[in-house]
């Protein structure tokens, strides 16, 4: 049995947590930041990074305490080397890199992506490899084959926006708080989600990849027209996004014999997101895994199983492991048309 410290501070949660080979979370943290980003509607990246540097090492002081233990107790330390915005990863990977050093312990410098990809299999034993993931957060919306601990397929990918980023703004113009998802869903509830006709982009395409940036200018009509209730918007906005995740998770199911479809990332937080994909997944005859809410949105708890995968795996980090802003889980995947690439 092994004994993990996991750090995270890839975008706006500082957090740590001591999470063991068998599955059990010891102890964890979590500081979000919403209130100092809020009034910019958005994640400021200096600010989020002068906030980890204040907030990461009394969060791992505490999980040690927690856990009664000290530093050298531990049998790796691991943290997120990225993706993410560059200061807060050099935070946190630093760190890591620090009590490594003290205690003479293995880094492991753990993809963000692979965090979210292998955090269904901290509260789910039964949930073997391969299986398809459908990764839904802030910053990407992928579907990748998860055929093993560093071993991914990209199946698809977003040309534009990524899930929660359509989220956050759709409610940027309905005029919630941000982070927006949580708030959509809250107002979706007393809305009709037909109420409002808004596209599907990409539905029904021959490649499973996604799209929201038009989706996002749909809402923004509406909201400019003023016709419809913001309820209203809402609930449409949340139905348009499950169909597109429906759509295209049911073309790339096809496309795979993985027996397991997997949600993963802040936006499978959301209940009818949940719904939907556990419903497709029983129409294509897979089983159906979703880590619980506080697992999904990012979190140390997934960092440090992550490093307990790849600790025994035997993946470990020298101290010179480069803090990476862009770092894609499947580095042979072609880039996409539309996807920043000219066509
Ligand atoms: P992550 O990047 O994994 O930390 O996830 C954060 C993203 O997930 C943000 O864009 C949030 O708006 C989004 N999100 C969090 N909770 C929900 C929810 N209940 N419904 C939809 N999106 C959500
Ligand atoms: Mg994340």
């Amino acid at each position: 049995m092994a004994l993990i410290l996991g750090l995270e501070s890839s975008c706006d949660d500082s957090a740590a947590a001591l999470v063991t080979s068998d599955r059990r979370i010891v102890a964890q943290r979590v500081i979000g930041q919403n209130q100092a980003h809020a009034p910019f509607g958005g994640v400021v990246p200096e600010i989020a990074a002068r906030a980890h540097v204040e907030v990461l090492p009394g969060l791992v002081r505490e999980v040690l305490d927690e856990a009664g233990i000290g530093p050298g107790d531990v049998d790796a330390i691991a943290a997120t080397a990225g993706p993410g915005l560059i200061g807060g990863v050099m935070v946190g990977l630093l760190t890591a890199k620090a009590l490594a050093l003290a205690t003479a312990r293995p880094l492991i410098a753990v993809n963000h992506l692979e965090g979210h990809a292998l955090s269904p299999r901290l509260v789910d034993p039964d949930l073997g490899f391969p299986y398809l993931l459908l990764l839904a957060s802030g910053g990407h919306c992928q579907l990748l084959e998860v055929r093993g601990v560093g071993d991914y397929r990209r199946l698809a990918t977003t040309i534009d926006d990524a899930a929660g980023e359509a989220f956050d703004k759709a409610a940027k113009l309905l005029g919630l708080p941000y982070p927006g998802g949580p708030a959509i869903e809250l107002l979706a509830r007393e809305g009709d989600p037909r109420a409002v006709p808004l596209p599907r982009p990409l539905v029904g395409s021959g490649e499973p990849h996604f799209s929201f940036a038009g989706l996002k200018s749909a809402v923004q009509r509406a909201v400019v027209a003023g016709e419809h209730r913001p309820a209203d918007i809402a609930a449409s906005f949340q139905q348009a996004v499950v169909d597109c995740f429906v759509d295209r998770t049911r073309l790339a199911l096809r496309r795979t014999d993985a027996p397991a479809l997997v949600v993963a990332g802040g936006v499978a937080a959301n209940a009818s997101v949940r719904s939907a994909l556990q419903q497709l997944a029983a129409a294509e005859g897979r089983a159906f895994s979703v880590p619980p809410g506080w697992l999904c949105t990012d979190n140390a708890a997934m960092i440090a199983w992550a490093g307990a995968e790849r600790f025994a795996a035997g993946l470990v980090d020298g101290l010179d492991a480069p803090a990476r802003a862009r770092w894609p889980l499947d580095e042979g995947a072609e880039a996409v048309r539309g996807a920043g690439v000219k066509a």
